[in-house]
């Protein structure tokens, strides 16, 4: 094989190891991190929370409606115990126990509004419980594939290296500087000839280029500098 062609597995090679590198450094960024499931969390613990002040309110509520009902049921009983004459007296109980009922009406209405408050509630934590399961679920799942993806990376990067090393170690080491240093300015050091074209700049090649190229002589195009390479 000529020395381009060797250069030009190099290239291929390289452009490997550079591919799996990148992959690596995705799936290194996402290894550990669980912002997904920690927002859901958060999510649930507002939500908790929330519950909590509404059922804490209910209480209050309910402890209030008992202690008016406890009001009524002394008036009710003074009101029909007989033992008060004067109806001036009577009629303001009867109007007072009249209050007090109207009063507890009122805050069993609102019992019942943050009854239904409670229970939606309820039912939004109980979602967010259930979607915290699953996010769990998947995010250690995703964890176990990307653990995965790291050694099956890790090792092909292994073996990649070892074959670079040992192509490498086949060409002069003057001709490996001169591509490393391409590589380096350009990004690519190796190009192919398809058309009497280098495929590095898109500028046709001059015959004794094409000529030098194909008969194996290393040739850097006259125009971009690149290590010419005819399949
Ligand atoms: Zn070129």
């Amino acid at each position: 094989m000529s020395v381009a062609g060797q250069l030009y597995q190099l290239q291929e090679i390289d452009l490997e190891i550079a591919e799996k590198e990148r992959r690596l450094e995705q799936v290194n960024s996402r290894l550990g991190r669980d912002d997904v499931v920690v927002a859901v969390r958060r999510k649930l613990d507002a939500a908790k929370e929330r519950l909590e002040e509404l059922r804490h309110g209910q209480r209050s509520l309910d402890w209030e409606i008992d202690d008016l009902a406890g009001k009524i049921k002394k008036g009710d009983e003074e009101l029909y115990s007989g033992r008060i004459k004067n109806p001036k007296e009577l009629s303001n109980l009867q109007h007072e126990v009249e209050l007090l009922k109207a009063k507890r009406d009122d805050l069993e209405t609102k019992d019942l509004e943050i009854m239904e408050q409670v229970e939606s509630a309820e039912a939004g934590a109980d979602a967010l419980n259930r979607e915290l399961e699953e996010t769990t679920t998947e995010w250690q799942r995703e964890q176990e594939q990307l653990r995965k993806d790291k050694e099956t990376l890790g090792s092909s990067l292994n073996k990649l290296r070892q074959q670079r090393q040992a192509l490498a170690g086949e060409v002069d080491p003057g001709t490996v500087a001169l591509y490393e240093g391409l590589r380096k300015g350009k990004g690519f050091a190796v190009a192919r000839v398809e058309q009497g074209i280098c495929r590095g700049c898109r500028i046709s090649l001059s015959s004794s280029e094409l000529q030098q190229a194909r008969s194996g002589a290393l040739v850097q195009c006259g125009s971009c500098s690149r290590i010419l390479y005819l399949p």
